[in-house]
């Protein structure tokens, strides 16, 4: 698949709810509405379009949310998407989540061939994780954490720079890290959602926010990419590989090769976009020739870039959405 500027497409991000137990104040407001279970498309609508996207050249298939281990019965989904991996018709399943309910997945996971997950921290102080999360219980986290390192998945902490709020947090979670050899990135907070005066006063740049490794370590730059937006360093000698996600301060867009598809079937091209194509009617009525051709309509339609900084600088210019609702 490519699209309009000659991209290859071969991510697709699949949001498996926009529901999620906890209320990360720079994703969602404390009272969040969501869509009602009708509008949300059943596994096996998922997984239709997964199939179908998949013989079209998708190689790779995270599921994110919302919280995605929160939907009922998440594992008959991953099981499914899991036989594409065992097939070799995906290169890779993959996952990002809050860690709550790791425990009590991250073998079922494992087994049906997710082989890395990414996990949010973004504070390993009990008291600031349950502030910036509006209530998260960072034990109940780091438990389901190891259960996934003894399950065999390798794992990468995903952990947004917050000003004034986490980043003494930064060297004691490089070393939690590197002591475990989890992965860790670090990412600018994006202007999403209604709450953007809050994050203007939360936003960092990356450079700033890992002033104190910079301090203590040396940083050198790896060639490696994954199939993200993330640039990667070596921190040495602590051994840890940092990924750098800066939305914000640095343009990703040239080699994007992702696609969004929401809960309610909307496939979205660009996060920093509003701009989407909806698929449920195709998928519910319609039958496959009508998804091929809005699938085609989508890779016609993806934005060259994002706005983000325009974003930024016009509230006028917000995106309503919030990242629960496309996935981070
Ligand atoms: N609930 C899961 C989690 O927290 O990992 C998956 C969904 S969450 C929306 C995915 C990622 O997006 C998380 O790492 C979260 O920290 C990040 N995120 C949410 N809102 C963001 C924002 N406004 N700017 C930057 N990152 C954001
Ligand atoms: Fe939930 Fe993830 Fe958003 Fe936090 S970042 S509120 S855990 S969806």
């Amino acid at each position: 698949m490519i699209d309009g500027f000659g991209r290859k497409i071969d991510y697709l991000r699949i949001s498996v709810t926009d529901r999620c137990n906890f209320r990360c104040h720079y994703c969602m407001p404390e009272k969040q509405s969501f869509l009602p279970h009708a509008d949300l498309l059943d596994y096996s609508e998922i997984a239709s379009l997964a199939n179908r996207f998949i013989a079209h050249g998708i190689r790779k298939i995270r599921l994110t949310g919302g919280e995605p281990l929160v939907r009922r019965d998440i594992d008959v989904l991953i099981k499914e998407l899991g036989r594409h991996v065992h097939a070799g018709r995906l290169d890779e399943l993959t996952l990002t989540t809050n860690g709550s309910r790791l425990r009590q997945f991250s073998e079922i996971l494992a087994d049906s061939g997710v082989r890395r997950i990414n996990v949010s921290i973004d504070s390993l102080d009990p008291d600031i994780f349950r502030n910036i999360t509006r209530g998260g219980d960072l034990a109940q986290v780091l438990e389901g954490v190891s259960a996934a390192k003894a399950s065999g998945l390798h794992i990468k902490i995903n952990m947004v720079a917050l000003k004034g709020q986490n980043q003494t947090d930064l060297l004691p979670m490089a070393e939690y890290c590197a002591a475990n050899s989890f992965d860790l990135s670090i990412i600018e907070t994006m202007p999403l959602g209604n709450a953007v005066e809050d994050r203007q006063n939360a936003y960092i740049a990356i450079n700033d926010f890992i002033a104190p490794i910079r301090a203590n370590f040396q940083l050198q730059p790896l060639t490696d990419r994954s199939a993200g937006p993330a640039r990667y360093w070596h921190v040495a000698p602590l051994g840890l590989r940092l990924g750098l996600i800066t939305p914000m301060s640095h343009n990703f867009c040239d080699d994007c090769n992702r696609l969004r598809l929401t809960t309610d079937g909307k496939i979205f091209m660009c996060l920093g976009s509003e701009m989407h194509v909806d698929f449920r009617k195709a998928i519910r009525e319609e039958g496959m020739d009508a998804v091929d051709r809005m699938l085609q309509k989508a890779l016609r339609l993806k934005p060259e870039r994002h706005d983000f900084e325009r974003q930024m600088a016009q509230p006028e210019m917000r995106l309503v959405r919030h990242m629960n609702t496309t996935g981070g």
